[in-house]
């Protein structure tokens, strides 16, 4: 009996990626553009709508700083062999010697924000972060990374921390993907060393199902294990949450052996989901999961630490 019909191979697509990318580096063009439209995107009628238009002018300042760097300087090869060597990240932020374009940076964030409406104590943390030296500059940002920060320049940290996002993005956005190695522990970001702000899930043609931890500073997103605590490394005692009845496109992933917890976001749910904005969005969510009795593995500098309550937006009068 003669069938009808044939069969056909199907097209071998030489575009997939069988196995995803160790990491994918920023693109300081975009990255930032990109947020603010998020940022300015979620902000209507949320309970934090203030906050989120603060925060989006700030990603606006961010972008409008990048085209007015002048070049970063990249270590040379001899340096990245030695930390590929030892597990370590190739431009460690409490190591790394930031070179002139950090105050360029962060002079021209705060002149872009110049104008801006926000709450006072903003705008005179705003005054006091553009006054001061290039020195002072320097020692503030060396504190915001070692978490030492005095009382007084709080509310300062997140315009630091927007010099500082800025000033490693650009620099990871020069680094060639083969410059990048996994860093002990793997939680680690390969470039700079900090921990992920959120984890993303990634939903493209290719890639799908996996899952990158996202830089709470550089920027650079590397792949990692899909059920595993991005704080501890534990894969035990890891479970996920999520406000009942709220978007399926953000949760929080917690983890009993170190009892912290950090976003995990759903690309195939929301496809225009930034990490930085998402997590900041979703701060209900870590209200919830804190008061559970789960800490934030990661700090946020548009966040505030609040002890027992969760962390809160350091200008939650804003507006
Ligand atoms: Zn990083
Ligand atoms: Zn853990």
């Amino acid at each position: 009996m003669a069938l009808k019909g044939k069969i056909v191979p199907e097209p071998v697509d030489i575009g997939q990626i069988a196995v995803p990318p160790f990491a994918q580096l920023p693109d300081a063009a975009t990255l930032f553009e990109s947020r603010a439209e998020r940022l300015a995107a979620l902000a209507p009628g949320h309970a934090l709508e203030p906050y989120l238009r603060f925060l989006t002018a700030i990603a606006r300042a961010q972008h409008g700083a990048v085209g007015q760097l002048p070049a970063g300087t990249l270590p040379g090869k001899d340096h990245i062999a030695f930390c590929h060597a030892r597990e370590l990240p190739v431009l460690d932020r409490l190591a790394w010697k930031r070179d002139a374009s950090f105050v360029a940076g962060a002079r021209a964030i705060a002149t872009e924000l110049t104008g801006t409406a926000m709450p006072e104590p903003a705008a005179q943390a705003l005054a006091a972060f553009a006054g001061r030296d290039d020195a002072s500059l320097e020692a503030l940002a060396d504190r915001v990374l070692r978490e030492e920060h005095q009382d007084g320049e709080v509310a300062e940290v997140l315009f630091a921390g927007a010099a500082l996002e800025l000033h490693f993005a650009c620099m990871a956005a020069l680094l060639d993907p083969a410059d990048l190695a996994p860093v002990e522990p793997r939680s680690l970001c390969p470039v700079c060393g900090s921990l992920a702000i959120a984890s993303v899930v990634e939903a493209a043609h290719g890639r799908q199902g996996a899952r990158f931890l996202c830089c709470s500073l550089c920027q650079t997103r590397w792949n990692y294990t899909r059920i595993q605590c991005a704080h501890c490394v534990s894969t035990k005692g890891i479970a996920y949450q999520n406000i009942e009845g709220g978007s399926k496109a953000v949760r929080a992933e917690t983890c009993n052996e170190c009892r912290t917890y950090t976003k995990i976001l759903y690309l195939e749910e929301d496809a225009d989901i930034d990490p930085v904005a998402d997590d900041l969005a979703s701060l209900p969510l870590d209200i919830l999961v804190s008061e559970a009795g789960w800490a934030r593995a990661c700090p946020s500098f548009y966040l505030m630490p609040d002890g027992d309550d969760g962390d809160l937006p350091p200008l939650s009068s804003a507006g």
